[in-house]
């Protein structure tokens, strides 16, 4: 594996290339890390959410070595990474030391995340680590609370708390953010943690949705396959373009080979692989 990985990492920074080229010139691309992991390019702009993340829960994929290791180094496709958004505290999509780590060896990279999984970054910072909270953004929302917006350099960013899956009897204490995020005013994008599928959520905000639809959303792939979900997806949030992510890694990555409600949808399955964002203008 060890002489694998940098052809691996080249192999990652081609199908990139490949892919931005294909596009045209003003057009983003969407790149697969793992679980709910991914990269948004758009010109020299680049944000991940959710990429770094220790637990696969026995059914979902964890990253590659080789783009782990690439991330670490600022290698390509992940030289220049902009901004980290980080959807909510959960092994399978947040590992505190790990993006530590990354802050510290990437000083180029602002940290947007909820205050609950700022803690745990917190928790695990040594005495020496202060600095690296001046590029941390913690967003403190509570269910029903108002979505906030937020700006930096390239990047518009909007944040609204929807409870995680599971809600109304369960991790109800989890503070799962939902990050529409605009690149460098041409395209938004939406990632949504890990959602729960009921109206009542998306409903309160009706404006907030209406105002801003993304280019392109990556729901949990349950928003495919319940039918509240996909009349979220239809009637409030309304992309141009879904892909569904946090899919188990048993769900094969052929259409025909898939349980029939998730057939009809784009998932992503495969780390390295990448979807072009049209951006019309
Ligand atoms: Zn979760
Ligand atoms: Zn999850």
């Amino acid at each position: 594996m060890r002489l694998l990985a940098p052809a691996l990492v080249r192999l990652f920074g081609l199908l990139l290339c490949a892919a931005a080229n294909s596009a045209q010139a003003h057009d983003s691309t969407a790149y697969y890390m793992a679980n709910e992991g991914l990269m948004v390019v758009h010109g020299e702009t680049k944000i991940l959410f959710d990429p770094l993340f220790r637990e696969s829960y026995g059914q979902y994929l964890l990253l590659p070595e080789a783009m782990e290791q690439a991330l670490y180094a600022g290698a390509p496709p992940f030289d220049g990474i902009d901004a980290v958004f980080i959807s909510h505290h959960h092994g399978d999509h947040f590992s505190p030391a790990d993006i530590l780590r990354l802050l510290k060896l990437r000083p180029g990279i602002h940290l947007y995340a909820p205050n609950q999984a700022v803690m745990a970054l917190r928790g695990v910072a040594g005495a020496g680590d202060d600095a690296v909270f001046d590029r941390v953004t913690a967003v403190d929302l509570a269910y029903k609370d108002a979505p906030v917006t937020l700006e930096m350099k390239g990047l518009l960013i909007e944040a609204v708390r929807i409870p995680h899956s599971g809600w109304p009897s369960g991790r109800v204490d989890i503070e799962n953010i939902a990050w529409r995020v605009t690149l460098n005013g041409t395209t938004t994008v939406l990632h949504m943690g890990d959602a729960d599928p009921n109206d009542v959520h998306f409903a309160r905000d009706a404006s907030y949705w209406e105002k801003n639809p993304p280019q392109m959303a990556f729901p949990p792939y349950w928003f495919f396959s319940s039918a509240s979900g996909r009349e979220i997806l239809q009637d409030r949030i309304k992309p141009a373009r879904s892909v569904g992510v946090h899919v188990p890694a048993s769900i094969p990555a052929d259409p025909v080979l898939r349980p029939a409600e998730l057939r009809g949808y784009d998932l992503f399955t495969m780390p390295g692989e990448t979807r072009v964002i049209p951006t019309e203008d």
